[in-house]
């Protein structure tokens, strides 16, 4: 006989059949045994005599297989708290067999309640098991279904999913990079990428014109709530547009995505306003505002875009690690205590009546950037701009920010290189997913809805990592490691 899943048994009325799953709960009442039984579609309850054999054995995440008909619970029995009707039925059950007994005296992290007040090291030393409680299963699964969402959306509208490398290259891009060593070539390092920024503008180079992807990115930064080493991007990148198309097809596809997957939320104002930087930041002394109407609604999404943010600002010549921007150049000639750094993105267009200003390194710290981020009840969700599509001026924003011609060279020719064969005009924009995902499912933290996320401190107590490695693992890789002074 085939296993019947446990959303399916309000179709089995009277018939005999087999479930699989872990033991929720049970309960013993006198000389039957009630066991709530979990798979992934549900939780049944099964009523078992203590004469079948073993019945007294059975304790909760045990791994079962039973044998047993469908009846309905008599009147006064029923749960109408169950989803799909299950609540009106039992399964009776005359034999059973354990699949896998669990270990040990208890559970090592609790499953009763959601499990916020679990001790996060063990949540995550034990992340398997905590991922069995019902929100986090929720998260994961409506995790999938929001990705799957995109992903049909995008693909509808002749965008193509690329997958770009994760072994590239170090550029001083705003946050420290993750190096992986080369063994082939001692002294020499990848780096894991921040963002696929400068593969999505070169496959609009390379004519793909619509391109998205669901991109992991690293960065090597103190983490926080809403920070983690590894986190994911929607990013995406079109040919031929100008601000207002990525931001008109991005709002669609937020409102779609809200509206077909939580029918539950309200999304206060649409179109999404659009604020410019100096507004909000005199407004809200933030650039990015919690505009909900009522806070206490949490169902209530208040998006906006954020535009018109100045291109440059000056910054102290070294500063060792930024949220995002490239590190300002430390081999600048100029001497003066400040240099220029970029607020966003030093592939981005000015505005188009900055351009000449740009090109000219005139009047800097005027010039607007097409940069737009997406705002979201107080989070910034997304971001991205206009590129520049002309190699002079990329080449314009690097000698704005002071970079010799040595390094332009070293760290960004290929760019330059692409961008004078024949580049299309092109923006794109990315979304901080699990962000995204966080605020659809009211978590208070990324974490909630990663599947395997980092500790607060950056570590996985699962896997026990980062860790050492062996020596002979070093010296291929020509490394040696100097013990830290303490
Ligand atoms: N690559 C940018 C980022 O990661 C987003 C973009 O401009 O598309 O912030």
């Amino acid at each position: 006989m085939e296993r019947t899943l446990i959303r399916d048994i309000p179709t089995k009325e009277g018939e005999e059949i087999i479930l699989k799953g872990w033991v929720d709960t049970r309960r013993d009442h006198g000389k039957l045994i009630f066991i709530d039984l979990r798979d992934r579609t549900g939780i049944a309850q099964v009523v078992l005599k203590d004469a079948v054999e073993h019945a007294g054995d059975i304790r909760n995440e045990d791994v079962i297989e039973l044998r047993g008909s469908v009846k309905a619970r008599p009147e006064g029995m029923v749960n109408e708290k169950l989803p799909n009707h299950l609540g009106h039925y039992e399964v009776q059950a005359s034999a059973f067999s354990f699949l896998n007994r669990r270990a040990g005296e208890g559970l090592p992290v609790p499953l009763e309640g959601d499990g916020y007040d679990v001790n996060e090291e063990v949540r995550m030393q034990y992340r398997y098991v905590d991922l069995r409680r019902a929100r986090l299963q929720k998260n994961l699964r409506n995790r999938s279904k929001a990705t799957q969402f995109i992903r049909n959306f995008l693909a509808e509208r002749d965008f193509t999913e690329v997958e770009t490398p994760i072994l590239t290259k170090s550029t001083p891009e705003g946050a420290r990079d993750y190096l992986v060593p080369s063994r082939l070539y001692h002294g020499k390092f990848y780096a894991l990428p921040q963002a696929p920024q400068q593969y999505k503008q070169l496959l609009m180079v390379a004519g793909l014109e619509r391109y998205f992807q669901i991109a992991r990115c690293f960065r090597d930064e103190d983490t926080r709530g809403d920070r983690q080493p590894e986190f994911t991007q929607l990013d995406l990148e079109m040919s031929f547009v100008a601000r207002e198309d990525v931001m008109a097809l991005n709002e669609e596809l937020l409102i779609a995505l809200v509206e077909t997957l939580y029918p539950g939320k309200r999304i206060q104002e649409k179109p999404f306003p659009r604020l410019s930087y100096t507004d909000v930041v005199k407004k809200y002394g933030t650039d990015r505002p919690d505009l909900r109407a009522d806070k206490n609604d949490p169902n209530l999404l208040a998006f906006a875009w954020i535009i018109d943010f100045p291109f440059f600002e000056r910054v102290p010549p070294v500063r060792p690690e930024r949220s995002r921007g490239m590190s300002p150049s430390t081999d600048s000639p100029q001497t003066s205590k400040e240099v220029w750094t970029f607020t966003h993105n030093p592939f981005s267009a000015p505005k188009p009546e900055f351009m000449a200003d740009l090109l000219a390194g005139k009047n800097v710290g005027d010039i607007l950037t097409s940069q737009y981020d997406v705002v979201l009840n107080g989070w910034e969700i997304g971001g991205g701009s206009i590129r520049n599509h002309e190699s002079r001026a990329l080449e314009a924003v690097f000698n704005i920010l002071g970079f010799t011609a040595e390094r332009i060279k070293a760290n960004f020719g290929h760019m330059l290189e692409a961008l004078s064969l024949g580049a299309p005009p092109h923006g794109g924009i990315a979304w901080g997913l699990d962000r995204v995902v966080m605020l659809l499912e009211n978590e208070p933290n990324i974490r909630e809805v990663i599947a395997f996320p980092k500790t607060g401190d950056g570590r996985d107590p699962m896997m026990d990592s980062p860790s050492e490695v062996e020596k002979e693992q070093l010296e291929e890789l020509g490394l040696e490691i100097k013990k830290k002074k303490r």
